[in-house]
């Protein structure tokens, strides 16, 4: 099978308690449409309780256990549910990746007072205030979890800053006196430590000790084979690797592991990847962007250009592709949502060339009711199909014109090969080589067309190669009449 990640939440997921059972009921559909992993919602409980979409995290230890934040569940479910949940992926063949968001904490049970100087948003390095008292929401004893799992109370002196004020009620950047942001950071802002909420302080070794812990009960309680750490660029890079490899070395197990580091630039990305001695894979941010400035051109951009300083033309085994996500999507912090017409044209990328770990999102597969968006429905379908029956062996990749580019795969011993055309303008043809030993063939497309030259089959030549048919706007995908 070849790796691919279905992100199995979107932001605007009922606040019902209910994810977690959908999804264990889903896993052998999931499985048949050729998902081999997928990518849960923090799971913890969060500020905002069942409301909570996870990021706002509260106690790391309240996987829908406790009382907390109004409630027992999580907006996905119970603990309970969680688990059970991740077995009925296990026993439909798919592994677990956990959402690890470990940068701040929200929703502190009591506030203390606190030395703090205020940095300006725009470069956090710079001090625009005297020393001052502030009343920060640092505190967490977690008195409805009592204790159990773990004594840790977290307290001021975990963390290095907060972006409130209870005492004045205003919301500015307050860094604590002593403390320092993490130098091994994204640059933007000047300095990208700070996120929100109470910004973790890594640089303090009791607050490292109690994350490695929680980690191995994290790992130890659920089960699951893998991670997707939020934030990382606001966390200092040589947190995760350390983390990373006590829980690889403590479980034995390899723990698939996709860093979400916010940032189309690709030196960026590959510095980041430099530091953490490619512990880990990132998202492919830079693709994405591409995607979305083709999608936005009306048909005037390069394609030729369509891979261009993306992560998986660069380093390939470090890159996991997407093509929206839940920050991405309409109405989110990240808003750069793929229209309708280019999507098919990206998962056709994603999912079909040989580079690179394809994650799917939810929301483009089952929808996003609270904004009508329908499911992409037949055409993601055939091409994550496709991904598992066809897209095998050596590529061949034609990305040299302005509207029409397409790639192929020779097929090898795991599995038979494909011809991939798309044009972000009008309709075409290209000539592409499949290899020799295709030659004789007859291929036929596979994404439904009202366009009749698309539709029609294709015979490979004594050279080994075929004039294959693009719709305008669209993607086709040719394969070997079986
Ligand atoms: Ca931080």
């Amino acid at each position: 099978m070849n790796k691919t990640i279905l992100q199995y939440f979107e932001w605007y997921l009922p606040d019902d308690a209910q994810h977690w059972k959908r999804a264990a009921k889903d896993a052998k559909h999931l499985a048949d449409m050729g998902v081999t992993d997928v990518w849960l919602p923090p799971a913890y409980k969060g500020a905002d309780g069942i409301h909570d979409v996870g990021y706002g995290v509260y106690d790391t230890y309240d996987l829908g256990e406790f009382n907390q934040k109004g409630s027992v569940p999580t907006k996905y479910g119970t603990k309970d549910e969680y688990i059970a949940a991740v077995k009925a992926f296990h026993k439909a063949g798919i592994g677990v990746l956990a959402d690890i968001v470990l940068d701040h904490r929200i929703g502190a049970d009591h506030t203390e007072w606190v030395e703090a100087e205020t940095v300006n948003p725009e470069n956090r390095d710079e001090i625009t205030s005297d020393e001052q008292e502030i009343k920060a929401y640092t505190l967490f004893d977690f008195p409805g979890r009592g204790g159990k799992y773990s004594q840790f109370v977290w307290n001021a002196t975990c963390f290095k800053g907060v972006d409130f004020d209870a005492s004045t009620d205003d919301n500015k950047i307050y860094k604590f006196i002593g403390k320092k942001w993490s130098r091994n950071v994204d640059k933007e802002t000047g300095n990208f430590d700070y996120l929100m909420g109470a910004d973790i302080d890594f640089q303090a070794p009791y607050v490292t000790e109690e994350l490695y812990r929680w980690g191995e009960w994290y790992l130890d309680t659920v089960g699951m084979d893998g991670f997707r750490l939020d934030a990382v660029k606001h966390i200092t890079s040589r947190f995760f690797e350390g983390w990373l490899t006590n829980l690889r070395e403590k479980s034995g197990k390899e723990l698939f592991t996709v860093g979400e580091y916010w940032n189309a630039e690709l030196p960026i990305l590959l510095e980041y990847l430099d530091n953490v001695h490619n512990s880990m894979s990132l998202f492919d941010v830079g693709l994405h962007f591409n995607f979305f400035n083709a999608a936005n051109a009306g048909g005037n951009f390069d394609m030729a250009h369509l891979l261009d300083n993306s992560l998986v033309q660069a380093r390939p085994e470090n890159a996991v592709t997407f093509v929206d996500n839940h920050d991405t999507q309409p109405g989110q912090a990240l808003e750069s949502f793929i229209p309708a017409w280019f999507k098919p044209l990206a998962y056709a990328v994603i999912l079909l060339r040989e580079g690179g770990v394809p994650c799917v999102f939810y929301g483009d597969s089952a929808g996003i009711p609270h904004n009508d968006i329908p499911p992409m429905g037949e055409p993601l379908e055939i091409l994550m199909k496709l991904r598992q029956t066809h897209a095998y062996g050596p590529q061949h990749d034609y990305f040299d014109d302005y509207n029409i580019v397409g790639w192929t795969r020779e097929g090898s011993e795991e599995g038979p090969g494909l011809a991939a055309i798309l044009s972000d303008g009008a309709g075409g043809e290209k000539y592409m080589y499949v290899g020799k030993q295709h030659a004789g063939e007859t291929w036929v497309p596979q994404l439904p067309t009202e366009d009749a030259a698309a539709n029609e089959p294709v015979v490979i030549d004594e050279e080994g190669g075929a004039t294959f048919h693009v719709p305008g706007g669209a993607v086709q995908v040719y394969t070997k009449d079986s």
